[in-house]
């Protein structure tokens, strides 16, 4: 088959990406390096069985309009909305519970405060009110801040109208709100040190950021985009990740893209200032005018194409592009669910969420400060689901599979040595788990540690970033991954990005791939599409 654009790497994006413009009548040939589709976003046995979500394992959520476009429900995706959606245990043996129902989780929180209780209402609507604002963006292609377009001066009026129609209260506190450290976004609203921990927490989700750092507040609010729940939703796909980003590779396929895996792309040709063709780390070379690349821009810009090719100005934005990992991933399999202390009931019918393991502020932030100096944190964040408990396949009957997201594990390390990390990890989530969850580390029948040193060398991610790059304030929007190319387009005609290092950039939405299809097919003239 004729392919008339290239697609860098088969993450979710680069699968979005596929298919809107397969959709579209494009020719779209996908070239993955792994072994198999789906980037961060993949279920794989680690243990003999046992399959735990490898590396993420909620699902942003993804953009509503791709889970109808892909039809991922008709191909057997099966999402899940737990009920609880986070159980926090605070470590003096009580537990916070957040349920869907915001009557219920008002009522969990009670016992903890009743100030706060009351507090938590106006809290969940006024975070949603900015959401639903805010998720209007996640959707759009930044505007050039050079020299906007009529459409794009037109997107901005209309976004405009929108933040004046928030009100003048709403509207002002969403911009105070951005430049604030999400620690004292948190307390002015409650006063209990867990409840706040749980608010903070989505804000330095994978980034190199404690709840203390300037400008965690705006992190919050690119959460509350996409999901404005406080804390989250934890969406998940029965049977992880894996099982959504196999359908959406279907989709793609059946939209008339083609996808080829174990294909390495070396580097990226270009003539003339154009975008040209693919060199594969095999030696083929496959041409095309359009090439879409899905993995971040560090790794695109410094590592697939020759430096003469793009001026030195916009290099060194690209070097000073920040992609510092915190985050490392364990995984576990399990004889059986352990049980929390202070979670009365079914383990089962608890752990249907994720777990919070961050009990206070301080906590957080003191996590995050071994990372500063190049340690790992000796008592880390940590991010628990159990995908089993969702797809009992997931592991041999009776068992379960833990998976933990782990923070901060930086990827600068101090003594620069990894040897034996991947243990030191899975110890320590252990360690730390023994105080919520006594008698954990004796279900343990096999571990599996991911360091950031290998979320870069076998998943393909600069410096372990699991964003592509920082989500901060100076990384956002127009200048995400940098200011004059947030528009998906490049220096080099014919060269998009559609990774998570572009806008929104923010877990498993769609929405850079979706974006990034859009201005793929704008750029092309009239007779190149469908
Ligand atoms: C440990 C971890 C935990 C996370 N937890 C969550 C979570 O719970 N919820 C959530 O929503 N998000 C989470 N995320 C973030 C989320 O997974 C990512 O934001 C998302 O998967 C990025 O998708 P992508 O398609 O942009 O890029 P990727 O998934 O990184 O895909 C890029 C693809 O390009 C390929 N590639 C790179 N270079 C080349 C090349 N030269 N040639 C060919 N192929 C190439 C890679 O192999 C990869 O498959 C997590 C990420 C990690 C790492």
């Amino acid at each position: 088959m004729a392919h008339d654009t290239v697609i860098i790497g088969a993450g979710h994006n680069g699968l979005t990406a596929a298919f809107y413009l397969a959709k579209a009548g494009r020719k779209p040939l996908v070239l993955e390096r792994r072994a198999i589709v789906g980037g961060c976003a993949t279920s794989e046995e680690f243990a003999p069985g046992y399959r735990s979500a490898t590396l993420a394992h909620t699902i942003g959520p993804l953009r509503p309009a791709i889970v109808s476009d892909m039809q991922l429900e008709r191909r057997g995706v099966r999402f899940v909305r737990p009920d609880p959606r986070i159980v926090a245990p605070s470590g003096d043996g009580r537990t916070l519970v957040f349920s869907i129902d915001p009557g219920r989780t008002t009522e969990a929180i009670r016992p903890f405060s009743a100030k706060d209780a009351a507090k938590y209402a106006e809290f969940s609507g006024a975070l949603s009110r900015a959401g639903g604002f805010l998720s209007s963006l996640v959707d759009m292609t930044p505007p050039s801040i050079d020299a906007p377009s009529k459409s794009e001066l037109w997107e901005l009026l209309k976004t405009g109208r929108r933040f004046r129609a928030l009100g003048r209260k709403e509207s002002f506190a969403l911009l105070r709100w951005g430049p604030m450290a999400v620690a004292d976004l948190a307390a002015e609203w409650f006063e209990t040190d867990l409840l706040q921990a749980v608010v903070a927490a989505r804000a330095i989700y994978g980034t190199a950021m404690g709840p203390w750092s300037a400008g965690t507040g705006a992190i919050l609010l690119l959460g509350a985009a996409i999901d404005p729940v406080p804390g989250g939703s934890s969406i998940t796909v029965a049977g992880g990740p894996g099982v959504l980003t196999r359908a959406m590779a279907d989709a793609a396929r059946e939209a008339g893209a083609e996808i080829r895996t174990g294909a390495d792309v070396r580097q990226i040709n270009v003539k003339d200032g154009a975008a040209a063709s693919v060199t594969l780390s095999d030696g083929t070379e496959i041409a095309a005018k359009t090439i879409v690349s899905g993995a971040d821009p560090r790794r695109t810009f410094l590592g697939l194409i020759d430096p003469v090719e793009l001026e030195p100005g916009f290099i060194t934005r690209i070097r000073n592009y920040r992609v510092p990992g915190t985050v490392a991933k364990a995984n576990f399999a399990l004889g059986g669910l352990p049980s929390f202390t202070g979670l009365a009931g079914q383990a089962a019918a608890n752990l249907q969420g994720r777990v919070h393991i961050g009990p206070g502020i301080d906590y957080l932030e003191r996590a995050f400060d071994a990372s500063k100096y190049g340690e790992m944190s000796a008592a880390p964040y940590l991010d628990i689901t159990f995908p089993s408990i969702h797809d009992a396949s997931m592991a041999p009957a009776g068992r379960h599979v833990m998976s933990v997201h782990v923070q901060y594990v930086p990827f600068a390390r101090r003594d620069g040595s990894w040897d034996g990390a991947e243990d030191a990890i899975a110890g320590t989530v252990l360690k730390t788990l023994e105080q919520y969850a006594p008698g954990v580390t004796a279900l343990v029948e096999h571990r599996q540690g991911i360091t950031p040193h290998a979320l870069e060398q076998e998943f393909g991610l600069t410096g372990g970033h699991i964003h592509h790059g920082e989500l901060a304030l100076d990384q956002l929007f127009t200048m995400r991954p940098t200011l004059g190319w947030a528009s998906y387009r490049t220096p080099i005609d014919g060269l998009f990005l559609c990774g998570s290092g572009t806008h929104p950039g923010n877990g498993l939405t769609g929405a850079s791939g979706r974006n990034a299809a859009r201005e793929v097919l704008k750029a092309l003239p009239r007779t190149a599409r469908a």
